[in-house]
């Protein structure tokens, strides 16, 4: 498939930064991190780069905990969890704009996976 680097629409590029800006925000207050971010944060950031690279609705994506698909293995779904209920409450101060926006996503349906088989 059209898996390589830079391949992905507006819409996975925008959850990467919303991810990114959560990380900096869980990682600076409860590791000391922030640019760069620790080690362990860095990787889990990176892995879910890598998720949403590979997301099968791609621009229909909707909320990761709303999604059916669990693409995450369990131990890193957890620590995003973790990072989202910590970093969740405070976007909405610091990246007021990219945190409307997740809240928009919340509310769209969760399209069935047939989309995958577009070709
Ligand atoms: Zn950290």
């Amino acid at each position: 498939m059209s898996g390589g680097k830079g391949a992905v629409g507006p819409r996975i590029r925008r959850e990467r930064r919303t991810m990114a800006a959560m990380m900096r925000i869980y990682c600076r207050d409860q590791h000391g991190g922030d640019e760069p971010l620790c080690e362990e944060c860095a990787a889990l950031l990176d892995y879910a780069h890598r998720r949403l690279g590979s997301c099968p609705f791609q621009e229909l994506k909707p909320a990761c905990s709303h999604c059916e698909v669990h693409c995450y293995s369990a131990a890193r779904r957890e620590r995003v969890k973790a990072v989202m209920r910590y970093a969740g409450p405070r976007m909405l101060w610091r990246h007021p704009w990219l945190s409307l926006w997740h809240l928009h996503d919340k509310r769209r349906r969760v399209p069935r996976l047939e989309v995958r088989r577009r070709s």
